[in-house]
């Protein structure tokens, strides 16, 4: 908790003079920070201390003339004394000799490193000793903002945060996804002030490719390290008859859920990926797609991690696939697949986004359903069956049940009676998809023979029954295994 032990605040309205109002709100807490964490930097923790806080925030409007003034202030040559002659602030309101204090203060900024108008410093008083710190958006001006990944309407507000206008954001997708270019200072149609102002402040971040392994079948999977070392990967699969190309992605490093057939549920838990590096996953493998003469169809989150589980970041990544400036994707060319959490699927039917929705079964039942997969304890069958016509309203699509087929677990023609008997009527189909083996777990791939007198057993009951055989099985093909197996090797 933080006491506040005393408070007074001074209100300063000046500089109403010049044509923009500027008004300054100083305070002055006395604080102390008794029992939350309340990091200021790395090192430096203000738990247990007392600490003097003067809050000052500048107020002014986003007027095209200023941003340009702040913009001016960050070229290197800038000086407030001859910041009259600059070209980026000609306008003959700022030619008004009252303009200069307000050059000032933006070098102000300049020098302390702020890149916009709030400020604050904290007074830290340990012992004898007395530090001071830069608080705010300000401080954190070192750190790039990440372009890769963001979509359209998130981008554009942070580029109104910082006096552009919205439409820049979509300029700016464009160049980055359309035309390959990462480059701000050949983006031709952007502003030379925000080409620079983004070159300096803004990244566009991509995963390092670690491993790349083609398989026969014309599948690749591409192992990719991310920036704070961890491992995911990603799968390109070609399907030329259906003219398909297919990129089945990573949302997650590990899995929490625990699924006793997955590799990389037997990694366990590492961290939530962000959009940026979803997004970048899927930009690197449509590269390579190019490269073949050929361009992406389909994207499916397939690979690491429980997509449900990081669904705000998966969310932004759709928003950027579907976007006309982002890749172009239909929503009915993505799809998710889930263990089944139910607060997440209706989490995504209040938004903006209708991907195709594909449920991991696995088991008619729960008994067995729970010995495959431990969350089944915890969302039963019937949990899952209550929202399928309910979504496949949503998304005007039929749902996918995936159904991985174990030799003598769960490919038996009564556990295909029991199938049939759970989800008649439903709008939903069944992919059925023999397992790959797995080094180091202890299941086995059916044979072909009862795999498809499983699918003939739907198909005579009236059930859309496919069989998926994974592709790319010499390179550890199912999603999850390589980064599983690379991951388990490193231990
Ligand atoms: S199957 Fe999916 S949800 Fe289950 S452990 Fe593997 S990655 Fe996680």
């Amino acid at each position: 908790m933080l006491g506040f032990f005393g408070f007074f605040l001074i209100y300063l309205d000046f500089f109403d003079f010049v044509p923009v109002k500027i008004y300054f709100h100083l305070g002055l807490c006395a604080c102390y920070c008794a029992d939350i964490d309340f990091p200021l930097t790395d090192a430096v923790n203000l738990k247990g201390k007392f600490f003097v806080a003067f809050p000052v925030t500048i107020f002014f409007p986003r007027d095209f003339k200023v941003k340009r003034l702040v913009l001016a202030s960050r070229r290197k040559d800038f000086s407030p004394r001859r910041h009259r002659k600059n070209k980026y602030c000609n306008d003959k309101n700022f030619s008004a000799p009252h303009s200069l204090p307000l050059a000032i203060l933006f070098k102000f900024f300049k020098i302390c490193r702020l890149s916009r108008a709030n400020a604050g410093c904290i007074i830290l008083l340990t012992g004898k000793r007395i530090s001071l710190f830069y608080t705010g958006m300000g401080a954190q001006g070192e750190k790039k903002f990440e372009l890769m990944g963001i979509p359209p309407e998130k981008l554009g507000r942070q580029f109104e945060q910082i006096g552009e206008r919205k439409f820049r954001a979509k300029q700016l997708m464009k160049w980055i996804y359309a035309h390959g270019n990462f480059d701000f200072f050949t983006m031709t149609d952007i502003p030379m002030s925000l080409r620079q102002y983004l070159a300096e402040n803004a990244s566009i971040t991509l995963p390092e490719i670690a491993e790349v392994a083609g398989s026969s079948d014309g599948s690749t999977k591409f192992l990719f390290k991310l920036e704070d070392g961890a491992y995911v990967e990603s799968v390109y699969i070609p399907d030329k008859e259906r003219g398909r190309h297919t990129v089945c992605l990573s949302s997650q490093v590990g899995c929490k859920f625990g699924c006793v057939f997955c590799a990389t549920g037997k990694m366990g838990f590492v961290r939530n990926l962000t959009s940026t590096e979803i997004v970048g996953q899927l930009y690197l493998v449509r590269e390579h797609i190019r490269v073949g003469g050929n361009d992406l169809t389909n994207v499916e989150f397939m690979g690491m991690g429980e997509p449900l589980d990081n669904l705000d970041a998966v969310l932004d990544a759709i928003r950027v696939m579907v976007a006309d400036v982002g890749f172009g994707l239909g929503h009915r060319k993505i799809l998710i697949s889930t263990v089944g959490i139910p607060e997440g699927i209706r989490k995504i039917m209040q938004t903006d986004v209708r991907p195709k929705l594909a449920i991991s079964l696995n088991a008619p039942d729960d008994e067995l359903r729970s010995k495959l997969m431990p969350i089944n304890k915890k969302y039963p069958i019937r949990t899952l069956m209550e929202l399928v016509p309910e979504y496949a309203k949503y998304s005007r699509r039929w749902v996918t049940f995936e159904y991985v087929l174990f030799g003598g677990v769960n490919d038996s023609l009564e556990h295909a009676h029991r199938l049939v008997q759970l989800i008649a009527g439903l709008p939903a189909k069944v992919n059925l998809i023999p397992y790959n083996e797995v080094e180091g777990i202890e299941f086995r791939r059916p044979n072909d023979r009862d795999v498809l007198r499983f699918q003939s057993y739907l198909l005579a009951n009236s059930i859309v029954a496919t069989i998926r055989y994974s592709k790319g099985r010499d390179i550890h093909g199912a999603c999850g295994q390589l980064a599983g197996r690379f991951v388990l090797k490193e231990k």
